[in-house]
């Protein structure tokens, strides 16, 4: 049977999952199991008729052992739970102990444990019952979609037939945080990564690192950090991504905020009373827009030191190579440049050459 890869499109074969086929057999009697891997993504898929009501049954609800658990350390290693205004919502969260910990470390008195059945297991976790395979729809209903919640998704995806479906109703929360983790199959695995059950009928899909970014990718998520935990350890991939914002990023961005830096310039120069000397040390891109867009700023300007600028003058105004005498009036040297280093350089230089001058550099406060 040729099955498209569920992530990329692309072309799978089937292989053999000899685990599977014999816990089927055992378990299962009769049931009949298909693997399938992505010949482009080495995604994988593993398809059975088994309906899920006989796979999920309340034997499997015990806590899921992480071995060591880092998946709260990561989160806030790359995430500020200041930041999380909203709710701590586990999904997919079993007896919760994820949910518990976040909602801790997030100060909240609350936290939601979102699954087709409780199983939760901590007093101040309230249960919100919904099908993930089904009815992912439901989250949007259940929690506001502006609040900046931090959504927790430890090993779920993996069990949905598309997780590409419930990501599609998590991008809506365009506020919001969401960490993931899920087993790796990119990586080598080893015997002792063998007593972490990753590889079993209620796995659907089998996720290496390209899958894993490549579903958030086409899901319109921006990854904010990802990690894969080698073996001997538990071998997962973990992310912390959140909903791409259109029109946030791109030049764009940069463009306004030249704008904003030029006239900072201008400003500080138009503000000098009229007799002060007033000097421009290094005449980067955003000063010589603020002399280019202002005649009154440019005729405030006694001169030009910069060893970059390749004529003497610029705009009718002498440019130097370096600082001549000191001006004996306590002349104000701009800082043309907005780079950290070249500022230092420059303020070292003035104070040694012209002890009496005012540095000055625009703010780069938000
Ligand atoms: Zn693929």
């Amino acid at each position: 049977m040729a099955i498209g890869c569920p992530i990329c499109g692309g072309e799978t074969g089937e292989v053999p999952n000899l685990f599977c086929e014999t816990y089927g057999r055992l378990r299962f009697p009769g049931v009949e199991l298909h693997h399938h891997e992505c010949r482009s993504c080495g995604h994988g898929l593993l398809l059975h008729d088994l309906p899920l009501e006989r796979l999920y049954t309340v034997a499997m609800a015990t806590p899921m052992d992480h071995g060591r658990d880092v998946r709260l350390d990561f989160i806030t290693a790359h995430l500020d739970l200041g930041r999380v205004a909203g709710a701590v919502i586990e999904i997919g969260g079993g007896p919760g102990e994820l949910a518990d910990q976040a909602r801790r470390a997030a100060g909240k008195d609350r936290a939601y444990v979102v699954d087709f059945v409780s199983r939760v297991a901590f007093p101040n976790l309230d249960f919100v019952k919904v099908d993930l395979n089904s009815e992912a729809i439901r989250l949007v209903e259940s929690f506001d979609t502006q609040a900046a919640h931090l959504f927790l998704l430890s090993h779920l995806l993996e069990h949905l037939e598309d997780p590409a479906a419930l990501l599609t109703q998590l991008q809506r929360f365009e506020n919001s945080f969401a960490f993931i983790e899920v087993p790796d199959f990119g990586s080598r695995h080893s015997p002792a990564t063998l007593q972490w059950q990753m590889n079993g009928l209620e796995h659907v899909q089998y996720f290496n690192d390209a899958s894993l970014i490549e579903l958030l990718h086409k899901g319109g998520f921006q990854v904010l950090a990802f990690e894969t935990q080698a073996a001997p350890n538990m071998t997962v991939i973990r992310t912390l991504c959140a909903p791409r914002r259109i029109g946030a990023a791109g030049i764009e961005q940069h463009n306004a905020l030249y704008h904003l830096i030029v006239e900072r310039f201008r400003s500080k120069i138009l503000s000098e009373p009229p007799g002060r000397e007033v000097w421009v040390w290094g005449l980067s891109p955003y000063m010589a827009e603020a002399l280019t867009q202002s005649d009154e700023a440019r005729g405030r300007i006694s001169g030009i030191v910069d060893n970059r600028y390749p004529g003497s003058t610029f705009l009718g105004l002498r440019v130097f190579q370096e600082p001549g005498v000191a001006p004996d009036n306590r002349p104000l040297i701009l800082c043309g440049s907005t780079y950290s280093v070249v500022r230092s350089a420059f303020l070292a230089k003035a104070t040694k050459l012209w002890p009496d001058a005012e540095f000055f550099t625009v703010s780069l406060d938000d």
